[in-house]
């Protein structure tokens, strides 16, 4: 194994981060309460909360009494240190998100995108108006924006078969992006961006290794492993939703055929329930969101017909196959499961996952498993791309050694 040299620098990074985490599951902490919370000693936690706020990362909230002698003074993240945006550009839509520097949420704007009409001019434009949609509704002032994160979905679609061209043609002219933006931006792929979504404000850090699954239109996984988000040499780990269930199985929109997201993928889900009743309403409706939708309403009644059921055990099964081959090659402590479909279908969803799981997996590898809905709150993509924009950041200011490789 490469020994990884960590020097002073890193450490202390590290302790900061900490401590803001510690911050940021608290609210507001007291630096003794911070020591508890990260297992710092008294002295390094002193010395990181004196360079936290010396950078205005942090702010004395208050006094509080203790319980014996004089009063503590209470900590918490500087929410007006600035302004951090988020911005998902999905397939179909693009959202911009504008957090405080404390990570809360303020304010947010979306914009349809066609996803036939795919030039780089056409989606930053798109792009370039959620932003100052979302700043306006925000009452944010470009000036108080200190970084932009915006989440391109990954370049494993061969460009000759797919219908989603849009993101690797943004891809291509990430100079024009900045340039129209004119704000500092940093881009990476959603999978990144759910990832540290978790290791912020989710399960993340209380867990040395761990996945998280993003389950909609497309599926992918954001890896930690040893405390660090899994990138790969070309930052593309995690492209779960195309690795192979089912040798000559059904044809993925990447090209090949077989692929996990062909089988739990929205439309995946659809293709099973049109197997099993090809006549069955549901089986045609055209929207993904709303077959998805559609499919919870029907689990949920008191006697759901038969062939939702059916779709709902063969899903579980495809899903529990799929991440029991995760678990084989991470070993995770903890699986979380976010995105639309597992919002709308987790309550039944996740329980039969889990029971799939354990069944799959080699030996006991997933008896001690955890696998829960994520707890990250809103739209995970904008949240954890705001928190890659606030890394940076920190990183620029010194305060952190930078995660993000420099060329994103
Ligand atoms: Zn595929």
């Amino acid at each position: 194994m490469a020994v990884t040299r960590r020097t002073s620098r890193d450490i202390r990074s590290e302790s900061r981060l900490d401590v803001m985490h510690a911050l940021l599951s608290a609210g507001a902490a007291s630096r003794g309460e911070l020591a508890r919370a990260t297992g710092l000693s008294t002295a390094t936690v002193a010395t990181v909360v004196s360079d936290l706020l010396s950078g205005g990362i942090v702010t004395e909230a208050g006094l509080t009494n203790g319980r014996v002698g004089r009063p503590t003074t209470t900590l918490r993240l500087n929410g007006d240190r600035g302004r951090i945006v988020g911005i998902d550009v999905a397939e179909t839509y693009i959202r911009a998100v504008v957090f405080d520097a404390a990570l809360d949420e303020l304010a947010s704007a979306e914009v349809a995108v066609d996803e036939h009409h795919g030039e780089a001019d056409y989606v930053v434009a798109r792009l370039a108006r959620a932003l100052e949609d979302a700043l306006e509704r925000a009452g944010a002032a470009r000036d108080d924006v200190l970084g932009v994160g915006v989440s391109l979905p990954g370049g494993t679609q061969r460009p000759a078969e797919v219908s989603v061209v849009v993101p690797n043609a943004a891809w291509r002219h990430l100079d024009r992006l900045r340039e129209r933006i004119g704000l500092p931006v940093v881009v990476d792929n959603p999978l990144k961006a759910i990832a540290t979504a978790e290791l912020w404000s989710g399960e993340g850090r209380r867990h040395s290794s761990m996945i998280t699954l993003n389950l909609g239109t497309g599926v992918g996984a954001g890896i930690v492993l040893e405390g660090a988000i899994l990138r790969g040499a070309r930052n593309f780990a995690g492209e779960w939703g195309h690795s192979l269930l089912a040798l000559d199985g059904r044809r993925c929109r990447c090209g090949r055929a077989g692929c996990v997201e062909a089988y739990v993928g929205a439309a995946g889900i659809q293709r099973t329930l049109a197997g099993i009743a090809p006549e069955h309403p549901l089986a045609s409706e055209p929207m993904q969101r709303e077959f998805i939708g559609a499919l919870a309403s029907a689990l949920a009644r008191p006697s759901p017909d038969p062939a939702v059921t059916e779709t709902l055990e063969r899903t579980a099964r495809y899903l529990g196959a799929a991440i029991a081959d995760l678990v084989a090659i991470v070993d995770p402590e903890m699986i979380t499961l976010t995105g639309w479909t597992v919002w709308a279908l987790g309550d039944h969803l996740v329980p039969a996952v889990r029971r799939r799981v354990v069944e799959e997996a080699p030996g006991d590898a997933a008896a001690e498993l955890a696998i829960e809905v994520s707890t990250v709150r809103g739209n995970p993509v904008a949240t954890g791309i705001a928190t890659i924009a606030l890394e940076r950041f920190l990183g620029d200011m010194g305060l952190l050694t930078s995660r993000v490789p420099t060329a994103l």
